[in-house]
């Protein structure tokens, strides 16, 4: 029986084709500068998303993290979601490694932070406070691709009130997709842009930092200096090119099979299913508290992974198809019909 993953688009394993570019690439050592495919992502990183320059980082909790260490300094604060991976799921590192501290905000159910919450926020310039320097978004949040024309008004805001503009865009290619847009329309308003190599675009390990010129000089002192300086890395940003040659447009894919989980688990009664109007990839169930481990356990043996909880999130990707979806959906009523 296949194994049918669900926890996360992380989980894929390269294809043959992207294993071929990862052997045949020529390497050099990073840390000088000399490795012309990590040399060729950054350049297509760069082009893809429209900025000035491109850093390859080992992970994406990294790029984010670069991110904040060149826009923000000590004693300075970031407006970020409650929810926000880089405010609840990067182990503090803002606050430990940079002595930023976050001013955390909840989300809106689009995954928008309302600006003038947002607004309200901002702390005097008074000896009291920290000084708020930088606004984050995160693009897809939850799996949704967050409006276009909120992107803009975001951008205004951080004008009118002198802020940096980061966006952890670990799966911006499926807001693009998503929206029928270039990404670089999605990346324009911002100040830099983290993208996840490794979610859905299937590279086993990677993302980069997509800023302007100065602020990748500063953010390639602090990878280094966190122990992200990379020597043959080619081998790994070969994975990366083809993923951002290859499997970009086929996102469209993982959110037709989304759509379809969604469709056909829908009629389950005992579920709540979640599948909003600009969802990608992900669709979550909610469940009574009985149905946890018993469901977990039965889709385990069917060799389908899932995350137990009473709100699931499935995701779909590269290594997911159709038939998949038919089967989960088959087994999962099997479930609940028993
Ligand atoms: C996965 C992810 C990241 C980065 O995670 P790494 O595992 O460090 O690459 C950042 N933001 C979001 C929203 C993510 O889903």
């Amino acid at each position: 029986m296949k194994r049918i993953d669900l926890r996360s688009d992380t989980v894929t394993s390269p294809c043959q084709a992207m294993r071929a570019s990862m052997h045949g690439a020529e390497v050099g050592d990073d840390v000088f500068g000399e490795d012309p495919t990590v040399n060729r992502l950054e350049a297509v990183a760069r082009e893809m998303l429209g900025t000035e320059a491109a850093l390859f980082t080992p992970s994406g909790t990294q790029s984010n993290l670069l991110a904040l260490l060149s826009q923000c300094q000590r004693g300075d604060e970031y407006l970020v979601g409650q929810q926000a991976h880089t405010y609840r799921y990067e182990g503090g590192g803002a606050a430990v490694l940079g002595s930023i501290q976050p001013q955390p905000l909840e989300f809106e159910a689009d995954g928008r932070l309302e600006l003038t919450r947002a607004a309200a926020a901002i702390k005097p310039d008074d000896v009291h406070f920290a000084r708020t320097r930088l606004l984050c978004l995160e693009n897809t949040h939850n799996g949704q691709a967050l409006p276009m024309e909120y992107l803009g008004e975001a951008r205004a805001f951080a004008d009118t009130h002198g802020l940096r503009l980061h966006l952890d865009g670990a799966r911006i290619f499926n807001a693009a997709v998503r929206h029928r847009v270039e990404v670089a329309a999605i990346a324009g308003p911002f100040d830099s842009i983290s993208v996840c190599l490794s979610k859905g675009l299937g590279a086993p390990v990677g993302s980069v930092l997509c800023a302007g010129t100065t602020l990748i000089q500063n953010a390639r002192r602090w990878r280094k200096m966190l122990g992200g300086g990379m020597r043959q890395a080619g081998i790994l940003a070969a994975a990366g090119i083809h993923a951002l040659q290859h499997n970009v447009d086929r996102l469209a894919e993982d959110h037709s099979n989304a759509a379809q989980l969604a469709r056909g688990l829908s009629p389950i009664e005992q579920l709540q299913v979640e599948y909003r109007e600009s969802q990608t990839n992900m669709v979550f169930i909610s469940m009574e508290t009985e149905h946890v481990h018993p469901l977990h356990a039965f889709l385990t043996e069917q060799n389908i992974h899932i995350i137990p909880g009473t709100r699931v999130r499935l995701v779909t990707h590269l290594d997911i198809n159709t038939e998949d979806i038919e089967r989960v959906v088959t087994v999962i009523q099997g479930y609940f019909s028993a």
